[in-house]
């Protein structure tokens, strides 16, 4: 971290800056200039407040070299992560392919699904047991029978899921859970960050509705810091200013966060534009930008479906376009 100090500032107001910047464990480097004094901050400035220094009437401008992410960046970490989810991988070249019902509503429906999505090219299945609704009086979820039938599904195709907790109470239903997903409403849930970052679990962190990448990233690095580094990235869609689609889709973070991170990151077209016929395009442009993988919202009847059916593809329409994606993947590797 660099402070520019004004050379308004007095000797006794500049020592009183150093000393109280040494008193965190920092070193700090001086270099009197005609104008300003730059100082040098050395060590972990990771819980330095760096607009508390901004914030002194002494101080011009101060400007962080390392980013704040020192686990799931790129920097101590150059190779990507792999992750394994029993014979599933994703990162490092793998590419995933989850799909599966926004909600699973009942025993058919999610085998169903889950034999057709497996059938066209699926690796993972994904279902909402605890659904994040905005309105309270909207299906909730079948809650811990919802995971249950989710184990039934993986029973009978093999393919790992995927379900999002909301509650880090929830955690013990989550016990032969293979991936749990913090859905965009938790990005920011510390406390439970914090106690999936116990767990030895993979995690699908998704961004948050109004959230930078730093601090999608952040989140992560809650994760990583008490010892978790199973996690994937996914990026679900910004909320902008359009309204034409649910949320606008952030292609530009996929090349971003591969050059921040080493963690994989996918891309689920569904949330991001709401929209069934938008998913096939957005999917096949996620693969050509160099997504780890695409996570897709397939239900067997999207017009009784009880969560997110105006984004879901039928089956058919999700084995088209996975055999595109798989397309994109070949042309783009040669
Ligand atoms: C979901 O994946 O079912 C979901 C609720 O997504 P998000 O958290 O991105 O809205
Ligand atoms: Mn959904």
């Amino acid at each position: 971290m660099i402070a520019v100090v004004k050379n308004s500032a007095t000797t006794e107001q500049k020592e009183h800056l150093i000393s109280w910047i040494k008193g965190q464990g920092i070193e700090v480097h001086i270099s009197e200039g005609h104008d300003y004094t730059v100082l040098g901050l050395i060590g972990d400035t990771s819980r330095i407040d760096m607009d508390l220094i901004a914030s002194l009437e002494i101080v011009e401008s101060v400007k962080r070299v390392a980013e704040p992410f020192k686990q799931c960046g790129r920097k101590f970490h150059p190779d990507d992560t792999v992750i394994e989810i029993g014979n599933v991988k994703i990162g490092g070249g793998n590419f995933a392919m989850i799909a599966g019902p926004c909600s699973v509503e009942s025993h058919d429906q999610i085998l169903e699904v889950a034999t057709s999505v497996a059938a066209s090219g699926a690796t993972l299945l994904r279902g909402g047991a605890f659904k994040p609704r905005t309105s309270p009086y909207d299906f909730q979820g079948l809650k811990a029978d919802g995971i249950e039938l989710l184990l039934e599904a993986k029973k009978v195709t093999g393919m790992p899921i995927v379900t999002e907790i909301m509650n880090a109470n929830h955690l013990p239903l989550f016990e032969d859970v293979d991936v749990i997903q913090v859905g965009a409403r938790n990005m920011q849930n510390f406390e439970l960050l914090k106690e999936l970052g116990k767990t030895g679990k993979t995690i699908l962190l998704k961004r948050g509705l109004a959230n930078t990448l730093k601090e999608l990233l952040m989140s992560a690095e809650y994760i990583m810091a008490g010892g978790n580094s199973n996690i994937i990235l996914c990026e679900r869609g910004i909320r902008t200013f359009e309204t034409f689609t649910r949320n606008t889709l952030d292609l530009s973070a996929v090349p971003l966060l591969h050059e921040l991170t080493h963690l994989p990151v996918v891309i689920d077209p569904s949330h991001a534009t709401g929209q069934a016929k938008l998913v096939e395009p957005m999917a096949v442009a996620a693969a050509a930008c160099g997504a780890d993988g695409i996570m897709i919202e397939v239900h067997n009847d999207p017009l009784h479906a009880l969560c997110d059916g105006a984004q879901s593809l039928t089956p058919a329409q999700f084995g088209e376009v996975a055999r595109k994606v798989m397309k994109i993947r070949e042309a783009i590797n040669g």
